[in-house]
């Protein structure tokens, strides 16, 4: 469970980058962060997993105070997906989805049972695990870094617009199966786009922003009917 509370973020320059935003994300559901760029929705997400802090108010990831929390174990708990995947291209697909897995020092077949569930998870077969990133297509190299974000199993998943840089029929191919995965594993997810249709695609709530605030936070079925 993820939630803000009347947080508000100025950065050091004095940007005010969001101010006195409130909104839950209950435990294994999506909500969806989407408005113009410069809105300040990457700032909320980055206010998850505190690469930054607010300057006032509060944000309870799974119900504590995150600020109180240890930041090793609070980014433990929180897979982070982002537009330019990034990849590490001098190692395998295996090798990509095993990484926090590897540094948390889990046992061998632990590691590769979990690195074929992922590769299943994803529709990739067995046989990518031993290919290099540059010998995939954009839309496959997005799915692994959806699988390694995954791969310890958080509770929480940030993903910031994840399929933004994919051409159009491989961003609504992954949109629906990443529907489908949604559904397979209990995963709290914070999503941001600039697509209204993609947030009315794939979130169960959805938070418009505009310039620094929420202005409309409903239900894609709501939204649909009081735009
Ligand atoms: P979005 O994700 O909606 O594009 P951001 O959260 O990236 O919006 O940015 C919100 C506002 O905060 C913008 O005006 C942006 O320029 C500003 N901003 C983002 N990061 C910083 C930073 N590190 N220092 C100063 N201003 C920033
Ligand atoms: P997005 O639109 O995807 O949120 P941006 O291109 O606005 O991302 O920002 C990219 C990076 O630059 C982010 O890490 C953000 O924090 C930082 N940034 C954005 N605006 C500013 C700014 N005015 N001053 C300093 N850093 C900024």
């Amino acid at each position: 469970m993820i939630e803000f509370e009347n947080v508000t973020k100025v950065y050091p320059d004095g940007t005010k980058a969001i101010e006195e935003v409130s909104f839950t994300v209950e435990e294994g559901t999506t909500t969806v962060l989407v408005g113009p760029s410069g809105c300040g929705k990457t700032t909320s997400m980055k206010l998850v997993n505190r690469l930054e802090e607010p300057t006032e108010g509060t944000v309870y990831v799974d119900g504590v105070d995150n600020m109180a929390q240890d930041r090793i174990d609070l980014r433990r708990n929180i897979g982070y997906v982002i537009q330019e995947i990034g990849l590490f291209d001098h190692m395998t697909v295996g090798e990509n989805i095993a990484t926090v897995p590897e540094l948390r020092e889990w046992e061998q077949s632990r590691i590769d049972e979990r690195v074929d569930e992922l590769l299943e998870l994803m529709d990739l077969p067995g046989n990518y695990r031993d290919q290099y990133p540059r010998e995939l297509s954009g839309g496959q190299q997005q799915r692994i870094g959806v699988a390694r974000a995954l791969a310890a199993d958080p509770d929480i998943l940030l993903m910031d617009e994840p399929f933004g840089a994919l051409d159009p029929i491989t961003r609504d191919n992954l949109q629906d199966e990443f529907l489908e995965i949604q559904d397979r594993i209990n995963t709290t997810i914070l999503f941001v786009t600039h697509s209204i249709d993609e947030a009315l695609k794939m979130g169960d709530q959805i938070a418009i922003f505009d310039v620094g605030e929420i202005v409309q936070y409903d239900t894609p079925t709501e939204i649909l009917q009081n735009p």
